[in-house]
């Protein structure tokens, strides 16, 4: 079946939706999601969206860009930097005039507390910057912009899986996707598609994403030819719950919980004296693992999946009850522990892409070193790289990220396609992906794509994790080639056309295997230490070589890294210290 709409947007998290919003005020509209919209994955963000609106003490836009600037460790471009910033005050007051109930003051303004990294006067002493609804700020941001698009008439196409972009040298024509109910393949012609398709942690054995981050997206627009950006820096959150992963918001930290080892010792004083446990997500999780090395662990053990404290009971009942209640109920559900009573056990989760689909300022996928974009295909969100987060996100700025690029996004593809014409029509659009599922299904047997998962997600967490190394990172490499070639045997033994969430999951597992693939060379090639990219082999920083992004394409033999440019236009590179 073909469709035809002005835009496309692929993904309902925070991006798409705001970028929807926008983009369907101006044009004929499509929102596909493989979950049903209000499923995704920014529901499930929990501790807040920053903005320096000042509403509990004195907060400047700038300090807020300089702060994401030293916190992603200088790889940040700094006018997308300072566009955040400064647009980050009309977004959070749109998203209250649009309906989102934020926490308030005693006096009735939207209330703000501390996260990791955020700083008044650049970097003098902790503030409180991060607007929140409870701890859950991703859910409210959800509904509140889903309830707008159905208002202004998006369309939406629930459980669509897509497949394969239709992208002819610099332009884009749409996409083609199964239907899960039916197995059924849709071609969706467009002027203009927006990706928004999230994260990609799956790819690692511990990590607080959720089943359907598999990095779709950015695994398409790759084998078609686009670039990917900084994959190398992906962020460990210090805090996920102990042998599961699932996470416990920097919240916490921000309401006054504090981090000690088995010794009973707050370790963060050695770490970052001035911001201590609210200190950038890098460097807790650093200083965790160090710890736990160090045999200072609550097991003592040394073993990678030892555990540290994270200690709330100080804070109250009261006060967990009101603004950390869906964490007080994983704590209860997963673990029995009660954080008003008992210290949470916590150990590092692979939690955020840094790196990504390349972008402009307007949300433009980029194809190359010079900065030249593609016709009609945007993207936004944490699957792209505008690049704000650098070597290292702050918390809170992702939800910021989405809805300041994708609104930004969205307005650019208004303008885009009252002046493009509507693409031809292509008779074999859907060929290809028609062609990979008959293969898939096609009644052989192969080796089942749960080992192949298994493996990736090991070998990931182990060798490209927190802390890296040119040997670790070279068998890793080694590993990601060789489940990619036995990827091509891989099949899926149920033949049902309704809801085969078998055959679903092992195209996700192709993207997945992809992605990891192209983190693990960017890793490797990467002679330095930056931000969530800690090499043991090459510890410090190293601007005179490395004060540039990666641009890595994914070609039939491998991957081939080019560099780009960083935009230090305000801000010289100075040592990071907290
Ligand atoms: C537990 C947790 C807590 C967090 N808390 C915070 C926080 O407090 N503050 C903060 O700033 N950040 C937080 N983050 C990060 C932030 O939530 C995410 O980076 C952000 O929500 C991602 O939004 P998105 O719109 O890019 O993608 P998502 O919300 O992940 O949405 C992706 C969309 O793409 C669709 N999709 C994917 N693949 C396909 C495909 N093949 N076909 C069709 N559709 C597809 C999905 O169905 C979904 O609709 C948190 C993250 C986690 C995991």
């Amino acid at each position: 079946m073909v469709h035809e709409f002005e835009t496309i947007v692929v993904g309902a998290g925070g991006a798409g939706l705001y970028a929807a919003l926008e983009a369907g005020k101006r044009s004929n509209t499509a929102v596909l999601s493989k979950v049903y919209a209000i499923r995704s994955h920014t529901g499930a963000a929990q501790g807040g969206i920053s903005a320096a609106l000042g509403n509990v003490e004195e907060d400047r836009a700038e300090w807020h860009a300089f702060d994401t600037v030293k916190g992603g460790d200088y790889l940040v471009d700094q006018q997308a930097a300072r566009i955040m910033a400064e647009e980050a005050i009309q977004a959070v007051y749109d998203l209250e005039n649009r309906g989102l109930p934020f926490n308030r003051t005693p006096e009735g303004r939207i209330d703000q507390r501390r996260f990791g990294g955020h700083t008044r006067n650049f970097g003098e002493a902790p503030v409180r910057r991060a607007c929140y609804a409870a701890d859950r700020t991703g859910h409210m941001i959800l509904q509140t912009l889903y309830q707008q698009c159905i208002k202004n008439d998006v369309t939406f196409y629930d459980e669509f899986q897509i497949l394969d972009v239709l992208l002819d040298d610099r332009r884009c024509s749409g996409v083609v996707a199964v239907e899960l109910k039916t197995g059924e393949i849709h071609t969706f012609k467009a002027k203009a598609v927006l990706f928004a398709t999230g994260g990609f942690g799956r790819m690692f054995q511990t990590t607080s994403n959720a089943y359907a981050n598999t990095g779709d997206g950015p695994a398409i627009l790759a084998r078609r030819g686009v670039p990917l950006e900084d994959m190398e820096f992906f962020q460990f959150h210090p805090t996920g719950i102990k042998d599961m992963g699932i996470l416990i918001s920097e919240a916490v930290r921000g309401e006054g919980g504090m981090l000690f080892n088995g010794d009973n010792q707050r370790f963060m004083e050695d770490y970052a004296p001035t911001l201590l446990d609210l200190a950038p997500r890098d460097m807790v999780s650093r200083a965790i693992l160090t710890e736990i090395k160090a045999g200072r662990g609550m097991r003592g053990d040394k073993e990678i999946d030892d555990y540290v404290l994270l200690d709330a009971t100080h804070i109250g009942r009261e006060t967990i009850m009101a603004k950390l209640p869906d964490i007080t109920e994983f704590c209860k559900t997963y673990m029995g522990v009660d954080p008003a009573e008992t210290p949470i056990p916590v150990q590092p989760t692979a939690h955020y892409a840094m790196g990504g689909i390349p972008t402009d300022i307007h949300g433009r996928v980029v194809a190359d070193s010079q900065g030249n974009c593609y016709d009609g295909l945007y993207a936004a969100g944490e699957c792209a790289c505008v690049s704000v987060h650098g070597a290292n996100r702050l918390g809170t700025n992702s939800l910021l990220d989405l809805v300041v690029f994708g609104r930004r996004a969205g307005i650019h593809i208004g303008d885009y396609v009252k002046e493009a014409d509507m693409p031809e029509s292509k008779p074999d659009a859907a060929k290809a992906a028609q062609q990979k599922i008959d293969c898939l299904t096609d009644g052989t047997t192969g080796p089942h794509g749960g080992q192949l998962r298994n493996e990736m997600r090991r070998v990931m967490m182990g060798k490209v994790g927190v802390y890296r190394n040119e040997t670790a990172m070279a068998s890793a490499v080694a590993a990601m080639r060789e489940l990619r070639a036995r990827y091509a045997d891989v099949r899926v033994q149920d033949s049902g056309r309704a809801f085969n969430t078998d055959l679903l999951e092992v195209l996700e597992l192709e993207n997945l295997i992809d992605l990891a693939l192209i983190t693990a060379v960017s890793a490797q090639a990467r002679k330095e230490s930056r931000g969530a990219h800690a090499r043991e082999d090459y510890p410090d920083r190293d601007d005179d070589n490395w004060l540039k992004h990666t641009l890595a394409y994914l070609e039939p033999d491998g991957v081939r890294i080019a560099y780009k440019p960083v935009d230090t236009s305000q801000w010289e590179p100075k040592p990071r210290v907290y």
